[in-house]
């Protein structure tokens, strides 16, 4: 089988192992960060920073000593984790210290010269098989490394600011390239906690003609406002303005070069604003701090973000820099825009995107124009990717930022996916995995669930609602697994327990945390474990009303878990495996009532000690049992859905939905 092609990065079978030493050549703004990433992903990793200025290597340990300094005041790492941080640390500005690594990653200055020059010296010094890439925001590939003996070693890996929590990184394709170059790079990636995105060798790629050429925009429209008040504008669209951006990233220096090389192969109107070379730091404020903005500016400043956005991505899309799913999640996780140009497309409607488009035209001529309707670039699926393995369709739920929630958007995507090939005899089955090696499914967002505390028809309608993929798969001709790739929580085990089989990694567990949150799990998590695994009765019990966790390998002692396996690339063919076991049949949930065991008295308290309603476990308790004795599947789940419905109309889950908006924790002393 070959997944050599995969979009989910955690299928692909790579060439080569995990890295034991990582060079990072520059120590400047980004390097460092780079190799906090590299060493918090890896903690046995040896890494090399080198950099020419000896004061430049000093800053970057003190920066990366700062970052393991707050990692453990805030908890998120251990002392152990910290010491393995400061652990095979080398800095040098000697390039002989290169000698060892299997990858050598630059993140020098911004200069092709000075890169291709630094890339002559690295490959004098590294082994024949140790990878070269550089960060270079903007300088395609080919200029960089067609030079050097072995180019097809190389490629752009491209991060964004700070790249230790900053998730995207850009990989490009390039001709010079060894294939397995980039799916070596995209597991790597996905590996280790990041979310890779191929683009093409464009000057810029993908991701940065938005930025840079946004950047630039606003600082075009210095002579009209301020920075604050561009920057307070712009947040209605992204969380932290242009300017309060590069002050971050000390980004001023970065688009005079990208846009110059941007300006010298596609046009004059991509010049750098001339202020850039004039300023260090923007006087502005920060995310969440807008200034008041006169409304005819804030028009104008609005249309032409707006112009500089769509224009940049049709040109994107009609140039195939990139998929459009990646080019709308890499400017929210990258960007912090609040929602994609695609998708932003999509809410404006085509008549005020042309609007924005053609009065940007006016303005700026030459700038990239749309080649097709602008509903033909509105067709593709944003939240999950698919991919075709061994005669099965792999739907990977992706939304790194949710942990792969589920929301209304994404259970369309799934259901449609369905739907097409449910009835394809070339189509074995379906398989759902999360991205990422953390999640399977965070739950179900809230959504407009606040909105309907106290309604009780409202709310029993919602779980009806978010219930729709749930009961297709019940009837899904075609077997579909859930792959575990790690935790399934609330609405996203209910999603797992509801195919026909399901498949873990070991570090995959389970829990229902809505107890915690003073309601009930409203589509299927009170009747159908209890109606496939009627044994394990206590245990879903304990879940429902504890909020106890599930393991894998205990899920898989009470047969609720098939396989349970140790590496991430063998679960998808441990899904395929189960997937010939039901040998084109879904498995039937029972229809008949079952015995199952009652409930022990609860204490009122959940695994970690936490006082929860009473009112609610009543609920549960009534609801599971009454459930167990329905004759018919529909008549339990429609069950489940009233007892939704009762929990929306309690004190409890008014005090439990606040406080989880809130972020705090829930006070179900004072509602009972
Ligand atoms: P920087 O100017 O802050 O740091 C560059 C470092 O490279 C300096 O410390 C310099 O001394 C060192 N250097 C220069 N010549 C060298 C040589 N021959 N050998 C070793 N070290 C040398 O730049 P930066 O902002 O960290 O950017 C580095 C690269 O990363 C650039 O290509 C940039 O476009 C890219 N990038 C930066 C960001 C960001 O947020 N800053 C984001 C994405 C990509």
């Amino acid at each position: 089988m070959s997944l050599q092609s995969a979009h989910n990065p955690i299928l692909l079978n790579p060439n080569r192992k995990m890295p034991k030493s990582i060079a990072i050549i520059g120590a400047g703004t980004i390097g460092p960060d780079i190799g906090y990433y590299l060493k918090s992903a890896l903690p046995d990793l040896t890494l090399v920073l080198i950099d020419i200025n000896p004061q430049a290597l000093d800053k970057a340990l003190g920066r990366i000593e700062a970052y393991v300094e707050k990692g453990l005041k805030r908890g998120k790492l251990t002392e152990q984790q910290a010491e393995a941080v400061r652990r095979n640390l080398i800095t040098s500005t000697d390039y002989a210290a290169l000698k060892d690594c299997d990858w050598v990653l630059e993140a020098a200055t911004e200069d092709l010269a000075l890169k291709r020059k630094i890339f002559s010296e690295i490959e004098a010094h590294v082994r024949p098989d140790a990878l070269i890439t550089s960060n270079t925001s903007s300088l395609p590939a080919e200029r960089l490394f067609s030079h050097l003996d072995h180019p097809e070693r190389a490629t752009v890996t491209h991060f964004f600011a700070p790249a230790f929590q900053n998730p995207v990184v850009e990989v490009i394709d390039w001709t010079g390239a060894d294939p397995q170059l980039g799916e070596y790079l995209r597991w790597f990636f996905g590996m280790t906690g990041k979310v890779p995105m191929v683009t093409t060798d464009a000057v810029c790629f993908m991701l940065d003609r938005i930025f840079d050429n946004w950047c630039n925009e606003a600082a075009l429209l210095l002579d009209i406002a301020s920075p604050a008040e561009i920057d307070s504008v712009a947040m209605e669209l992204v969380h932290a303005g242009p300017f309060f951006v590069l002050n971050l990233a000390n980004g001023n220096p970065i688009i005079v070069e990208t846009n110059t090389v941007q300006a010298a192969d596609e046009g004059d109107h991509y010049t750098p604003a001339t202020i850039f070379n004039e300023v260090d730091k923007w006087e502005t404020n920060p995310p969440g701090s807008p200034v008041p903005v006169a409304a005819d500016v804030v028009q104008t400043i609005r249309d032409r973000l707006l112009g500089i956005l769509f224009s940049q991505t049709v040109d994107i899309m009609d140039r195939n820099i990139g998929s459009a799913a990646d080019l709308d999640l890499g400017c929210c996780l990258a960007f912090a825009f609040k929602k994609g140009p695609l998708e932003l497309m999509r809410d404006y409607g085509a008549e005020e995107v042309a609007r924005i488009l053609n009065k940007f035209a006016d303005y700026k001529p030459g700038m990239p124009q749309p080649k097709k309707p602008i509903s033909a670039y509105l067709d593709f699926y944003r939240y999950i990717l698919v991919d075709d393995v061994a005669g099965a369709k792999v739907i990977t739920l992706r939304r790194p930022e949710a942990m792969n929630a589920l929301h209304d958007q994404m259970t369309d995507e799934i259901l449609s996916v369905i739907k097409n090939y449910e009835k394809d005899p070339t189509v074995k089955g379906f398989v759902i995995t999360g991205y990422g090696i953390q999640a399977f499914c965070a739950g179900a967002d809230i959504g407009k669930f606040p909105a309907m505390l106290g309604n009780q028809s409202e709310s029993v309608a919602y779980a009806k609602g978010c219930s729709r993929l749930l009961v297709h798969l019940d009837h899904c001709p075609k077997p579909v697994v859930a792959a575990l790739n790690g935790l399934a929580l609330g609405g996203g085990l209910e999603l797992a327990t509801r195919c026909h089989a399901l498949v873990a990694r070991d570090n995959a567990w389970m829990q229902l945390p809505e107890v915690t949150l003073g309601i009930v799990p409203g589509i299927g998590a009170m009747v159908v474990p209890y109606r496939r695994w009627p044994l394990a009765a206590d245990r879903f019990n304990r879940m429902l009303t504890r909020a106890e966790k599930l393991t894998a390998r205990q899920a898989h002692e009470i047969g609720m878990i098939a396989e349970v396996v140790t590496e991430p690339q063998e679960l998808i063919p441990a899904a395929l495996r189960q997937l010939d076991n039901l040998s084109g049949h879904r498995h039937q949930i029972t229809d008949s009532p079952v015995e199952i065991v009652a409930f022990e008295p609860s204490d009122g308290t959940s695994v970690t000690g936490q006082i929860l309603s009473r009112d609610i476990i009543a609920i549960i308790e009534k609801t599971v049992a009454a459930a167990a004795k329905a004759t018919s599947l529909n008549e339990a789940l429609e069950i489940g859905y009233q007892a939704f419905g009762d929990s929306a109309c309690t004190a409890a889950a008014r005090e439990g939905i606040s406080a989880f908006s809130e972020r705090r924790k829930a006070d179900f002393k004072k509602t009972g």
